[in-house]
């Protein structure tokens, strides 16, 4: 097989195959790349609800805002909620972005303190009815948008330390999108519509050709398998191993819908919520046109039909359209997940992106982030060393790939284990039942009492499942805290919440007088009256 790459046959256009593509075409447009889709396979289109890093890809292959939004049905979102999660009654956010964290750092440079983010516990034992909610009000002031539903683009810096463009992300039509970088971003990539009938192999196990029912067979130096949870050349026929997650993660079907807005001021937040309920959880990610709805259950305690009934009772519950209207009209339809990767993500001369090579439940949106994490690896390495490949290169992908998804099996667990529901026995299991090591939780419960190597992901989460660092106890007990916390007084740190106070209470003001949601997007990216 070639050592350099030349030529790449992507398979499958969903919205992995044209990431790819119109990520090779801009930074390796030396490679001749071919997308080859199947007319008789849909691509999965749920409506994505994405995080931060997009935008860092969206940035480097020049994507703006009011170029593509209008055309995929797209929204903004700061934040992820998540509701009845630790328990029912209570919700916490996770915002992205690094957040504010000036005037902090001017009082933890005095305390030689360097985790910023941890001051927040200070606060909730200086004060311990402070809500877990308010993590995220102290450092992401744009909250006071969330919580109101209100955009200000901040383009007169009034919301210290927020950029709109790289600190938040979108929800949309995923596969609208992908049909919008083919037109786009793809003018050198080769598009052929056909199905492949046959992935041909050498005597070494390394792909030769494919075949096509019209095009009979296709051969390049690379082959990129983008055709979803059908796997076609990497699991059914390299048959690279499967590692399943199931021993953590149980959810393994999902009920999907799309519900109509009754008044879209109001209904289009500025986060993706998800709200645990009896057997899972169940999403809602307002898009520009239609609300997206699913409930993502497990078998283990449930099954296909009763689980459809519970999604319509939410439904009816916490919808404001299925409220007045009879949920029988919507349209319902039942896709099966597997959470788990693939043993390697690059095998031989196969590389495996989106859903060919692995799954994990949407929870933290990060389905198209481990697609555009995936591609910058491939770029990475075509660039380095002039397009040669060998297996150190691959290598490092594989490492690298197995290495990101672990630590999201472990995070996403946590959701769900650093709950305190047993109100059914699904989340009896996840709360009682389920055995797991959390190391980086004992370290900071137990030997630095900081957050320190916590990111800021798993600090919100943590938050949420009130993972209070400093207790009576070991305030009182731990020398070393005891005198920080001595320290802190001294040096008044009630300055700091007294900035946070007054900083979103100026905020807030300004929020009210700033468009909604719904009313910033019609107006400045979908261009309508
Ligand atoms: C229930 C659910 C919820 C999700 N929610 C989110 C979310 O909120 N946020 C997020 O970022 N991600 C989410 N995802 C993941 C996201 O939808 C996918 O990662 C993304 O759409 C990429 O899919 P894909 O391109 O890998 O596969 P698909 O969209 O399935 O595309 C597969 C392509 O392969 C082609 N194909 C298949 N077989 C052949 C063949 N033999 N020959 C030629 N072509 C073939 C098909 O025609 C199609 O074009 C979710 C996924 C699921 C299942």
């Amino acid at each position: 097989m070639k050592l350099k790459i030349n030529s790449i046959i992507i398979v499958g256009g969903g919205s992995s195959g044209w990431f790819t593509a119109s990520a090779l075409n801009k930074h390796c447009p030396e490679i001749d790349v071919t997308l080859i889709e199947s007319p008789n396979v849909p691509t999965i289109g749920v409506g994505e609800s994405t995080v931060d890093k997009i935008n860092h890809f969206f940035q480097s292959l020049g994507m703006k805002d009011e170029e593509w939004m209008p055309h995929c049905d797209a929204s903004y979102k700061a934040s992820i909620k998540f509701t009845d999660f630790f328990k029912k009654g209570e919700f916490y956010h996770y915002p992205f972005g690094p957040g504010d964290l000036n005037y902090t750092k001017i009082v933890d440079d005095q305390l030689e303190y360097n985790n910023a983010y941890d001051s927040w516990f200070f606060k909730k034992y200086l004060y311990p009815k402070t809500p877990q909610t308010d993590f995220a009000e102290s450092f992401w002031p744009f909250m006071q948008m969330v919580n109101k539903n209100k955009i200000h683009s901040n383009e007169d810096g009034a919301i210290p330390n927020f950029d709109m463009k790289t600190n938040w992300a979108y929800q949309m039509d995923a596969t609208k999108l992908g049909i919008w970088m083919k037109k786009n971003l793809c003018s050198d990539t080769k598009h052929i519509l056909d199905h492949v009938t046959n992935v041909n192999l050498t005597d070494k196990g390394w792909i030769n050709s494919l075949s096509t029912k019209e095009h009979g067979e296709l051969q390049a130096d690379l082959y990129i398998d983008c055709t979803g949870f059908n796997s076609v050349l990497f699991e059914k026929t390299l048959e690279v191993p499967y590692v399943s997650y199931k021993d953590m993660l149980i959810n393994n079907g999902t009920w999907v819908t799309r519900i109509p807005y009754v008044d879209p001021n109001t209904e289009m937040e500025l986060a993706t919520n998800c709200t645990g309920i009896s057997n899972g959880w169940v999403w809602n990610v307002p898009l520009f046109s239609r609300i997206g709805k699913g409930y993502v259950y497990s078998n283990k305690f449930i099954d296909k039909e009763t689980a459809l009934t519970e999604f319509k009772e939410h439904l009816k519950e916490t919808n404001l359209w299925c409220k007045n209207n009879d949920v029988e009209e919507l349209n319902y339809r039942h896709i099966d997940i597997k959470n788990g990767i693939h043993e390697k993500a690059w095998h031989k001369n196969c590389l495996a992106i989106g859903l060919s090579y692995g799954f994990m439940e949407p929870i933290e949106s990060t389905g198209l982030l481990v697609v555009t994490e995936k591609i910058r690896k491939l770029i990475n390495v075509l660039q380095s060393k002039d397009r040669h490949i060998n297996q150190g290169d691959r290598d490092s992908v594989n490492k690298e790939t197995k290495k990101e998804f672990e630590g999201l099996k472990q995070f996403i667990a946590f959701h769900f284990t650093g709950s305190i529901r047993d109100d059914t026995e699904y989340w009896k299991w996840y709360t009682q039942e389920l055995e797991f090591e959390y190391e980086i939780i004992t370290k900071a419960r137990f030997s630095n009492f900081s957050f320190n190597e916590f990111s800021l992901a798993w600090q919100c989460i943590s938050i949420g499942n009130h993972m209070n660092l400093y207790t009576n106890f070991s305030v009182e007990e731990d020398v070393s805290l005891n005198k920080k916390m001595k320290n802190c007084i001294a040096l008044g740190i009630d300055q700091i919440f007294e900035y946070w106070k007054r900083r979103n209470n100026k905020i807030n003001l300004l929020i009210d007088k700033s468009p909604t949601h719904y009313e910033y997007l019609k107006k400045i990216i979908y261009k309508r009256k």
